[in-house]
């Protein structure tokens, strides 16, 4: 996909443009992700915190501790609960963005999955993924 990107949450409240192409994705199988989606985990596209501009509505914050043992803020919508992004407590220059909040959610193609320890046998890994038990 080429830029600029945008995208939003299930109501509409929340509205972002991305300015940078996305490529690549990587599945998250971690269970805080698992709970925070309600399913197998999150498809996420890792972004510099300067091209993710959020252009309507103010995302909550909830600081979640990661299967890492870190913090992460996770951002999401307050009126219809759709993930948006989430960044780490320690490295807020980068994002990490729910590629399923994209308006075409298109064009890049999951290229790693991560926590796979925690995986559940019902989600699809795509044989030429790279795979990382933890955090890569
Ligand atoms: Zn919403
Ligand atoms: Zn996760």
């Amino acid at each position: 996909m080429t830029p600029p990107l945008t995208g939003g949450c299930l109501c509409g409240a929340i509205r972002y443009t991305v300015s940078v192409p996305i490529t690549e994705a990587r599945a998250c199988h971690c269970t805080s992700c698992q709970q925070a989606s309600g399913a197998a985990g999150a498809v996420n596209a890792v972004l510099p915190s300067s091209a993710l501009v959020i252009t309507q509505g103010q995302p909550k914050r909830y600081a979640s501790k990661a299967d890492s043992g870190r913090t992460l803020y996770r951002y999401f919508c307050g009126d219809c609960g759709s993930p948006i992004y989430s960044q780490r407590e320690t490295s807020p220059e980068t994002s990490v963005l729910r590629v399923g909040t994209l308006d075409l959610p298109e064009g890049f193609r999951v290229t790693a999955h991560i926590w796979t320890k925690s995986a559940r046998s019902w989600h699809h890994m795509e044989p030429d993924a790279k795979r990382f038990e933890g955090q890569p």
